[in-house]
């Protein structure tokens, strides 16, 4: 069996196998692009890795060795050899790019023998000494798990003995001096020995990319981006390239177009004299690439040139790393970049407009998630210019955000739990921050570039982040920072925006966005394609208002249990709620009437003629009722009645398990006075908005939680029954319909029976998850992490749909009711409404229409498409 490929082997389609970095170093060497040679050990390696136990076997141990003496012919070098020695790296390499979570090891082959060959063939004893103490540093650090910052702080010291800022001042003895003290130092730590054999070193490297797929921060990393866990990552072993030989040389990474707003410029940042790992880390600051073109003018156009090459081929937006040793550029990775929503829009877009792809990939491009960035909110101009600005950093994930801030993770994960809202504040962020970074509403660093860890993790989070923020002088074990003369300390509220690099003082209020230039036109396009009607749950005119500018064509649950919780009228609905008779009841209902009736005009008047579908009170009753003594007090109070009556009454009314108990249409069965109520409002709200403003309402009344026939039989005909009323009396029609959600499994069960009285069916998939599982909505959270985590669930069904069991309902229920009823209107309201995957398999299935949240609207048109496509 084959597992190792030399770059020759390969190509750009064989990612799976040899990981997106192997796959690519292949693709560019195939066409001719200037790439140092190397090998993929493939992932499958890895999971044999895993298989026998975490040992790599002897026969991917030789194909290793035959590809390094391949190697070895190509440079011409020998690897572990005195005069002229064969260095590499090892790099990890998955298959979805996780950057910045798995880990590299660079120079490997040195010892104290190599290093003086080295220092002879290069003639440059300082840069062989700076490379090898970089590869004990790194070789101690991922291989050994000795903690970075005891590696730093020996370079540190060394450094304040020698006075000097920059480690490139020190000199070849200090550089010796180093050495030692890191072989110390892995022995002190390691108990081992730092390994001289380059052969060992290797197998040792490899074994440590191997265990990296499964250290926590590539786990964690895993789950925030469902990515599964077991692809196993490559690894890649390349001859290594210089960029710290002098001033002549140095290492880069670009963008070919820009990552944060799509603009088509190269976009990126070099250091002179440094290897790789110097930019990602962001420990000093890099220079913008457009500096390169006065350095080294023939190595900027070469590179420039190659950009456009290689956006050409993978027709996409490509994250280029580069290294120039001694004036000769070099390619050591591309792939296509990370980006936020903003930039993915505007190059999708562009691209098609340039004729690079086409409308459809163009579509299929944006990731629909993402794109609920677009949505977020910006600062109000009005607020923002009476802001007090207290620094300016790199914009380097944009949004706007306000919340106290914390100076490190565990601090910022706590704060964010308990409810606030949370900014992040750190020197720079390490892989170790994820979390913190989680949980924060954004991120704001003191150092590191656009391309910095911080940088790179939040665009690809779509978090509001400012990074290299060098004019706050943070303290991090003092918990503040200073801007200017003042102190901000932990809790106190800042406010930062990511378009500008903007951080100001306190808190300032944001607004909404809305779909305009690339944003709209993307929009369009996936309407083009799309099958699926995407609808809104609003129960506001603010929020169908929203919703209609986020292109809703409707609303597919208006929940009218809200509105009774308004200021002004929940004292008649509790008066309802705990009258003794029916005439008491219809009293307080009569008072509710006309604010039901205000609320339905409100709505209808912000949907125009689009479909409203409005679901008669669903929850259990004592919902609406205080709990505390002192609150029943003073109800009882406003009411008239006796306390201890009262909280009789309410204590009645409690339910051991409400959300199976008395709610939904049971109400309806046993009060329909509500529904009575409803209804009327329902139906003169339609007439008086047809009378005033012309606008032809066909209001779609929906009865919740209904499991048996006769339950939407006898609902159904007091609907009617109340609407012919109304109408006949004010003399005009409403083209009304009447339907029911299935929610109930019976329901799905017995869908033919139950069309025969709804012309239209939602699936209400919040209720119809909770009863198909047995887990209650409120107490699940309980223990679906652990689930999750012991992957009995990939995700949680309450969030995505469970295709295979209550997929299985609605599927059924689908095809039940279109044999009873050719025509029934089928759509979704649950959460999973406006969840891509779920959309996909409603697309599939063939419901008519989705019906999600106002700021989901957009996602959910996109994912339509992307289903359709
Ligand atoms: C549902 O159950 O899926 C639904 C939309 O109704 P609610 O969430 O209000 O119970
Ligand atoms: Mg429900």
């Amino acid at each position: 069996k084959k597992y190792v490929y030399f770059f020759s082997e390969g190509n750009k389609e064989m990612k799976s196998l040899l990981g997106g970095k192997g796959a690519n170093l292949a693709e560019m060497n195939k066409i001719g692009l200037p790439v140092p040679p190397g090998f993929t050990i493939t992932t499958k390696a890895c999971n044999r890795y895993y298989e026998c136990d975490r040992e790599i076997d002897k026969e991917i141990k030789e194909q290793i060795f035959n590809n390094l003496k391949i190697l070895e012919r190509e440079t011409g070098k020998v690897f572990g050899d005195s005069e002229n020695p064969l260095l590499v790296s090892v790099r990890s390499g998955a298959v979805i790019s996780m950057p910045g979570m798995m880990d590299t090891v660079l120079n490997l082959g040195l010892n104290d023998i190599t290093v003086k060959g080295l220092s002879k063939k290069t003639n440059n004893e300082r840069f062989a000494y700076d490379s090898y103490r970089r590869f004990i540093q790194m070789f101690g650090d991922v291989v050994l798990g000795i903690p970075k910052y005891k590696f730093d702080s020996v370079l540190e010291k060394v450094k304040m003995e020698k006075r000097v800022e920059n480690d490139t001042e020190l000199t070849i003895d200090d550089l010796r001096e180093m050495i030692k003290k890191y072989k110390d130092l892995i022995k002190k730590e390691a108990r081992i020995d730092f390994p001289d054999n380059p052969e060992e070193q290797l197998m040792m490297a490899v074994k440590a990319v191997f265990d990296s797929w499964n250290n926590s921060r590539a786990i964690v990393y895993r789950k925030i981006n469902d990515i599964p866990h077991h692809l196993g990552t490559a690894v890649n072993v390349q001859s290594m390239v210089f960029g710290n030989m002098g001033e002549n040389s140095g290492t880069g990474v670009a963008f070919t177009r820009h990552p944060s707003t799509g603009k088509k410029e190269i976009f990126g940042e070099f250091l002179l004299n440094a290897q790789g790992e110097d930019v990602v880390a962001g420990i000093r600051t890099p220079k913008p690439i457009s500096e390169l073109k006065n350095i080294m003018p023939k190595v900027y156009d070469e590179f420039v040139k190659i950009t456009e090459i290689l956006e050409n081929h993978y027709k996409d937006m490509q994250d280029i790393e580069f290294t120039i040793e001694e004036g000769k550029l070099y390619i050591l990775q591309t792939r296509n970049g990370k980006r936020t929503a903003k930039a993915a829009v505007n190059i999708a877009v562009d691209m098609a407009n340039e004729g690079l792809i086409d409308k459809k990939t163009a579509v299929m491009r944006i990731d629909p998630q993402q794109i609920g960035q677009l949505l977020y909110p910006t600062f109000k101009s009005e607020e923002l210019k009476k802001a007090k600005k207290i620094a300016e950093g790199l914009p380097a994930s944009p949004g706007a955000a306000t919340g106290k801030i914390y100076f490190n993770a565990e601090d910022a994960v706590k704060a964010a739990d308990s409810g606030e809202k949370v900014i992040l504040v750190r020197v720079e962020t390490s892989p170790e921050d994820i979390e913190g970074m989680v949980k924060a509403e954004a991120i704001l660093t003191a150092r590191g570039g656009m391309t910095s860890h911080a940088a790179v993790v939040a665009r690809g989070m779509g978090k509001c982040c400012v990074a290299g923020c060098g004019e706050i002088r943070i303290e991090e074990h003092n918990k503040l920072f200073r801007a200017g003369d003042k102190v901000y300390r932990e809790g106190d509220f800042i406010s930062i925006d990511g378009n500008t690099g903007k951080v100001y003082e306190g808190i300032i209020e944001t607004k909404d966005a809305d779909l305009i230039g690339n944003f709209g036109v993307l929009m369009e396009w996936a309407d083009e394609f799309r099958r699926l009607r995407v609808r809104t749950n609003a129960d506001t005119p603010r929020d169908s208002e929203i919703a209609v500018k986020f292109g809703a064509e409707g609303i597919g649950l208006c929940r009218t249990e809200h509105m009774f919780f308004k200021e002004n009228r929940i004292l008649a609905v509790r008066e309802m709620i705990i009258s003794k008779t029916v005439e008491e009841r219809k009293k307080a209902l009569d008072k509710l009437l006309p604010f039901q009736k205000e609320d339905f005009i409100g709505i209808f008047r912000a949907m125009g003629c689009r479909p409203v579908t409005i679901r008669l009170l669903d929850p259990p009753l004592h919902e609406f009722l205080p709990n505390k003594d002192e609150d029943i007090k003073i109800l009882a109070k406003e009411i008239g009645v006796e306390f201890n009556a009262l909280k009789d009454k309410i204590e009645e009314l409690k339910e051991f398990n409400p959300m199976l108990g008395h709610r939904g249409c049971r109400l309806g069965i046993t009060y329909p006075e509500i529904y009575e109520m409803q209804v009327k409002a329902i139906i003169l709200a339609a007439i008086e908005v047809k009378e005033k403003f012309g606008i032809e309402i066909k209001p779609e009344i929906m009865i919740p939680l209904v499991g048996i026939e006769r339950e939407i039989e006898i609902i159904k005909q007091l609907i009617n029954q109340t609407a012919e009323n109304i109408m006949s009396e004010k003399g005009m029609k409403i083209a009304y319909k009447v339907g029911t959600m299935i929610e109930v499994p019976r329901a799905a069960l017995i869908a033919d029976k139950i069309a025969k009285h709804a012309e239209f069916f939602s699936f209400g998939t919040n209720d119809l998850t909770q009863m198909t599982f047995g887990f209650s909505r409120d107490d699940s959270g309980k223990f679906i992490n652990e689930y999750r985590e012991k992957e009995i669930f990939e995700k949680d069904p309450f969030a995505r749909l469970d295709q295979v069991g209550v997929g299985k309902l609605v599927e059924m229920a689908i095809n039940l009711g279109r044999q009873t009823r050719k025509d029934i209107k089928l759509g979704i309201c649950g959460e999973h409404g406006g969840e891509p995957q779920s959309i996909d398999f409603f697309h599939r299935i063939g419901l008519d229409y989705v019906s999600c949240s106002p700021y989901r609207v957009p996602i959910a048109r996109l994912a339509a498409a992307q289903a359709a496509i």
